[in-house]
């Protein structure tokens, strides 16, 4: 996945020294979905950052992974030679479901819960940290973590990994309040506010939990592609099918707006932007443009700009991209191709592909019945 660190003074601005450079990002994102936007500016990311150490820039791993805040080691809070070492996520929404709209009780099973996962990544560490650097030979070996070039091979790696992050995600914010309450966050202010009370304590937990321990406990906006479908499938199965809740095919990722709710993109930015500050241990947020706005270089930075004043720390710019392996058209294509007039489906004859080749060429071509 490619990113594009924005950062004011540096290219986020006119007169910035790579403006440039921000411009050409999102003509390349409009045309391929890539880079993704990681905003140095918010201030959970800024806090880090000394101009001229790449290592203070907060890096996103795979799809939102986020390695910056150090307890053991507060004199070393960067993002090199550092990793996350495991996470757990917590369903959220069953929780709410067993708490029968009542709030306090689900704040109570929420605290037992975080209690059992902190201590199941405790466990998990244990195995981690009893092995010896000859067990890691890239990682430790060749001095990767930061401290590992002071051990010996057969040392344990207890302490350097103790750089490394355990991580506390969640599933269906917007299950959870429409199981509690009745409606989600999407749809009211009070419902925002009641979102953000339940992730931040979880935050506080693992901010506590973590000077406790002198470990680094964090909190995840977790990616689950599948896991929101399987927890949805077994809450199904054990409670019955509840409206609003468990009527779909998945739980809502982490805090986000569920994708079927009709919202604009401002809106969804500003809903969401304000949870990026919690989840310390990664997070992202999507806007869906169609194919039209995609093309749009200004609507498109308008929404990059947005999230920015947001307070998002990691986004991500979706539209439609259809491409024709014939003439190498690239856009949104219905039943026929703007460019060459070809119909989705039809095999050309062979004259007409050896046209279209000679009009089109360096575009690979297949056979065009693709
Ligand atoms: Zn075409």
């Amino acid at each position: 996945i490619h990113i594009f660190k924005v950062k004011e003074g540096v290219n986020y601005n006119e007169g910035d020294p790579n403006y440039d450079l921000f411009k050409l990002s999102m003509k390349v994102s409009a045309k391929r979905l890539f880079p993704n936007y990681v905003f140095l500016d918010a201030p959970f990311n800024l806090q880090y950052y000394v101009p001229g150490r790449p290592e203070t820039e907060v890096a996103t791993m795979g799809c939102r992974t986020r390695v910056m805040g150090n307890v053991y080691d507060p004199e070393r809070q960067i993002s090199y030679s550092r990793g996350n070492l495991s996470f757990t996520s917590i369903n959220l929404p069953r929780l709410a479901i067993l708490s029968g709209r009542d709030e306090a009780a689900f704040y109570q099973k929420l605290d037992a819960m975080l209690e059992l996962v902190a201590q199941q990544l405790l466990d998990r560490f244990e195995i981690q940290a009893a092995k010896r650097v000859y067990n890691y030979p890239f990682l430790m070996g060749q001095g990767v973590w930061l401290d590992s070039d002071t051990l010996g091979p057969a040392d344990e790696v207890r302490e350097v990994l103790k750089h490394g992050t355990l991580s506390i995600g969640f599933i269906g914010l917007a299950e959870t309040l429409t199981a509690l309450y009745g409606h989600h966050h999407g749809e009211s202010e009070e419902m925002q506010q009641k979102g953000l009370a339940i992730v931040k304590h979880m935050r506080d937990f693992c901010d506590q939990k973590s000077q406790a321990m002198k470990m680094n406990f964090t909190l995840l906006a977790t990616p689950a592609e599948g896991l929101s479908g399987r927890f949805t499938r077994m809450d199904r199965k054990r409670f019955g099918t509840i409206p609003g809740v468990n009527d779909r095919e998945y739980y809502t990722n982490s805090f986000h707006i569920p994708v079927w709710y009709p919202i604009s993109a401002y809106d969804k930015i500003q809903k969401e932007g304000p949870y990026h500050a919690f989840t310390n241990a990664g997070h992202i947020s999507y806007v869906e443009l169609d194919g039209d706005t995609a093309n749009n270089l200004e609507a498109f930075e308008s929404v990059v700009r947005c999230m920015h004043d947001a307070g998002v720390g990691y986004g991500s710019i979706n539209h439609p991209v259809d491409r024709d392996p014939v003439c190498g058209y690239v856009g949104v294509i219905g039943d026929v191709c703007p460019r060459c007039g070809r119909r989705s489906g039809e095999a050309l004859a062979p004259e007409k592909l050896a046209e279209l080749r000679k009009k089109y060429p360096g575009v690979p071509t297949f056979c065009g019945c693709e």
